[in-house]
């Protein structure tokens, strides 16, 4: 009896070596995925045994269903529409780094803009005309500290409060793509969504995956994307906010998508662009729109207040741009390149 079990247990442990042996010499391809989603491109690129598109397309699902606001069945939507909704754990993973980057940076980055994104023409409603009282009774609606989370409900102070998640969603579908990269056993590895990234280990050269920084130049199509910099990481999350390419003119005031909730009006200071390194994609993202909230000065201090994020930022100074690093930011010789 026992030698049998003996018998059996070792043809199991052959059967499994073999099993591991035969995993690891199946041959691992790059695979390239595209395609749009939320309103961009993407690009993800991966090294794997098999294809796992199917799976990204379900991870991009997962998050639409979540956040998107021209979804209408969104967890997002339907908060908005104040129905009763127990949240999703991919909502409560974004709402919660969310409440947290605004705190640090003192309601700069706030998910509870909406009513002003869609009133100056960012949103998803059409653009209302804007006076110095209509920005006034808007801004009453929004302050992150109005929405609260009870176990997996969200409670507003006001009805009229709403959510956009424009700011953070691309980066935590970085984050949500990648995460399930790795956990189907990937390590070289890179998520691009409309420009913020997760990137680890080595492309199909063997060499270190290149992160371009884009020229912050007036760009509404996005078809320019002339380089100011290339960077190169063993592993990232970073995230690119700016005004260049989502803005318009109203006479000579230019509109940019980035609202200061503090004061209900599009930002307008020298601050063309803010790059953000962070330890998720959805942090550096929200990082991000909050730093081109606070201008270059005040962004810094946020992000070396923190254990994590560092910037990059380019200021428009006369016609010169100039760049304003953080403390932790690394690659200062590609940049001066
Ligand atoms: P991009 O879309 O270029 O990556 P952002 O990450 O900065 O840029 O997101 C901009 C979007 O975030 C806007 O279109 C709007 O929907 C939303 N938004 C604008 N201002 C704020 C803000 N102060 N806090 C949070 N979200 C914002
Ligand atoms: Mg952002």
């Amino acid at each position: 009896m026992n030698r049998h079990r003996t018998w059996l247990a070792l043809t199991m442990a052959a059967l499994c070596v073999g099993l591991l042996v035969w995993n690891n010499d199946r041959p691992q391809h790059y695979y390239h995925h595209s395609g749009e989603v939320f309103g961009t491109l993407y690009n993800i690129r991966y090294q794997a045994h098999a294809n796992l598109s199917d799976s990204i397309q379900q991870c991009l699902k997962q998050v639409d269903d979540a956040l998107s606001m021209f979804n209408q069945n969104s967890d997002l939507s339907r908060i908005n529409r104040n129905e009763p909704v127990t949240v999703s754990t991919d909502f409560l993973r974004v709402f919660t780094e969310a409440q947290s980057v605004s705190d640090l940076s003192g309601g700069a980055f706030d998910m509870t803009v909406a009513p002003l994104v869609n009133a100056w023409g960012f949103g998803f409603e059409n653009k209302a005309q804007m006076t110095a009282e209509r920005v006034d009774s808007l801004r009453a609606l929004i302050g992150y500290r109005r929405i609260h989370l009870q176990g997996r409900q969200i409670v507003k102070d006001h009805p009229a409060i709403r959510l956009d998640a424009g700011a953070i969603a691309k980066g935590f579908a970085c984050d949500k793509v990648a995460e399930m990269l790795r956990r189907q056993g990937c390590t070289n590895l890179l998520v691009d969504i409309g420009g913020e990234v997760v990137a680890s280990g080595k492309n199909s050269k063997g060499e270190l995956w290149t992160i371009g920084l884009t020229k912050p130049i007036d760009d509404p199509t996005g078809t320019r994307q002339e380089l100011q910099a290339t960077l190169r990481y063993d592993s990232v999350c970073m995230a690119t906010s700016g005004n260049y390419r989502n803005f318009y003119y109203e006479g000579t005031e230019r509109r940019s998508h980035t609202i200061d909730p503090r004061t209900g009006y599009p930002v307008q200071h020298n601050l063309l662009s803010a790059t953000v390194t962070a330890s998720s994609c959805m942090r550096a993202d929200a990082l991000a729109t909050a730093c081109m909230v606070l201008g270059a000065e005040e962004a810094v201090r946020m992000i070396d207040q923190t254990d994590d994020a560092a910037c990059c930022l380019i200021v428009g100074e006369n016609d010169k741009q100039v760049f304003v690093l953080s403390k932790r930011w690394t690659h200062i010789e590609e940049l001066i390149k």
